[in-house]
């Protein structure tokens, strides 16, 4: 599983906070995917992270 964060991304830092593992704010306060492919061990989190985000814009694939 592959994840990505699109530009509707506000900066609310929810995914951060649920999946520091996968997603971390970058220098202009929007999230970034940072661990590509998604390591097993984390997957349910990162969902839980993609469904938690006020705005869809993460975009799971694979
Ligand atoms: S939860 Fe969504 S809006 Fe909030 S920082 Fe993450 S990607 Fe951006």
């Amino acid at each position: 599983m592959f994840a990505t964060v699109n530009s509707d991304c506000i900066g609310c830092g929810a995914c951060e906070a649920i999946c520091p593992q996968v997603f971390r704010m970058n220098s202009y306060e929007i999230a970034e995917a940072y661990l590509n492919p998604i390591p097993q061990d984390v997957e349910e989190a990162t969902k839980l992270a993609a469904k938690s985000c006020p705005v869809a814009a993460i975009i799971l694939e694979g």
